[in-house]
């Protein structure tokens, strides 16, 4: 059995001559490996079929049934969600105006009016507004809005991670309007995922599985937590991902702190090293895997509640399918962690949503009544932390089919041993 799979390359390559010359000469592998990621990459650009034409028609729709007059964007995940444009955040404004009836149009400094014009954006037929260093910028979104509702708007929603700078100088701008945060009308049509943002999370959940395979490599007694981080972080970019979102390399002690970065600390024998990681694709949708790996052998004490996390993680992904609440998925890995001794040491939700951005809705905590539905992606991770001691976190993104759940890694969650 050759180390590649032929008829896959058959195909990637067009054509049975080129692939047995190549595969003669000893070059396919290599060949292969750099089709298969330069096809990821392909995969993971922005195009129309991500951008679906009535997105911006839904979403003024959802602002209508929401009595509000219009939902004012700046650069974020909302924007990158709407419109295709990802967008910097600066000082100088950069301004979704949707109004719930009449057109909508994208505001920017003029020195950016070319790239926003190259951007998705600049395919969806909405006007696109230079504004000059002189302009005020917040008049002109208020001016926009005011002529797409015909009159004085009443209530607005602002992006919720808009800067507070840009939020009180819109209110000034349109003082008769009330705002409110855009979240409560964009999360119903965000948590809700297309096919093609399921295969863009798909690609993501691929891309991130490949780097954790190399983890145990890099895992050598001897190294420090942030030496192994930068390799980590290259991986994540030669995997296939356009950005890296984060690196959480913790060793021993610092496993057992969930949101730990990268350190000093260095590596040795018998340590269980939590490694939880992301990034994302080019068209701006993440990744996030947990696995858990000891180095040699594990510490005193890890193995007790290992076992215990692995089932708990796993009866908390098959509990996932529709008209489940996510409360209820919560209780499932909770309930297995605590009767197991441990419930205290289980300090976080059970995961939240992903897309564009790593954590959104809907979150999987307890009170969250919300129900399943197919299309709504998220996070599974339970974790078990000892203070001063170690920890240990098992984390899969998860996809609510019709009739079940889709794991999107596939990395083993049995404990992993590097040899250190
Ligand atoms: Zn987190
Ligand atoms: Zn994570
Ligand atoms: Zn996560």
């Amino acid at each position: 059995m050759p180390p590649y799979d032929v008829a896959r390359a058959q195909m990637i390559c067009g054509g049975v001559d080129l692939v047995v010359s190549l595969e003669l000469a000893g070059w396919l592998p290599q060949i292969i490996e750099t089709v298969r990621r330069g096809r990821d990459r392909l995969l993971g650009m922005s195009d129309s079929q991500l951008l679906p034409p009535d997105r911006l028609t839904r979403a003024a729709s959802a602002a209508s049934a929401s009595g509000l007059d219009g939902l004012l964007i700046t650069p974020g995940a909302d924007l990158r969600y709407l419109t295709g444009y990802h967008a910097m955040p600066l000082e100088r404004l950069t301004c979704l105006v949707l109004p719930a009836r009449g057109a909508a149009s994208l505001v920017v400094p003029r020195l950016e009016l070319a790239r926003a014009q190259e951007s998705p954006a600049g395919q969806l037929g909405i006007e696109i507004v230079g504004w000059d260093e002189t302009d005020d910028p917040y008049d002109v979104c208020a001016g926009l809005l005011r002529d797409g509702i015909g009159g004085e708007p009443v209530a607005v929603a602002i992006a919720d991670r808009m800067w507070a700078a840009a939020a009180l100088r819109l209110r000034d701008a349109m003082p008769s309007a009330e705002q409110r945060a855009a979240g409560t009308v964009l999360r119903e049509l965000r948590m809700r995922k297309t096919a093609d943002e399921i295969d863009q999370l798909r690609l993501a959940g691929a891309a991130i599985d490949r780097v954790h395979d190399q983890v145990p490599g890099w895992l050598r007694v001897g190294r420090t937590e942030a030496e192994v981080g930068a390799d980590i972080a290259a991986a994540i970019i030669a995997e296939g991902h356009a950005e890296v979102n984060f690196v959480i390399v913790g060793s021993g002690p610092n496993g057992a702190s969930p949101h730990h970065d990268t350190g000093s600390r260095v590596i040795s024998s018998g340590d269980a090293v939590v490694v939880d990681i992301g990034g994302a694709t080019a068209a701006g949708y993440c990744s996030d895997e947990t696995r858990t790996y000891v180095v040699g052998s594990a510490p005193e004490g890890f193995a007790d509640y290992y076992e215990v996390l692995r089932q708990a993680q796993q009866a908390a992904c098959e509990a996932v399918r529709p008209g489940v609440s996510c409360a209820s998925i919560d209780a499932v890995a909770r309930d297995i962690i605590s009767a197991a001794g441990y419930g205290d040491y289980f300090i976080h939700r059970t995961g939240h949503g992903i897309g564009m951005e790593e954590h959104e809705e809907p979150y999987i905590v307890a009170g969250n009544d919300e129900l399943l539905e197919p299309g709504m992606a998220f996070s599974i991770e339970p974790g078990i932390y000892l203070p001063g001691r170690h920890g240990a976190r098992i984390e899969d993104i998860v996809v609510c089919t019709e009739t079940g759940h889709d794991n999107l890694n596939r990395v083993s969650r049995e404990l992993i041993t590097a040899d250190g």
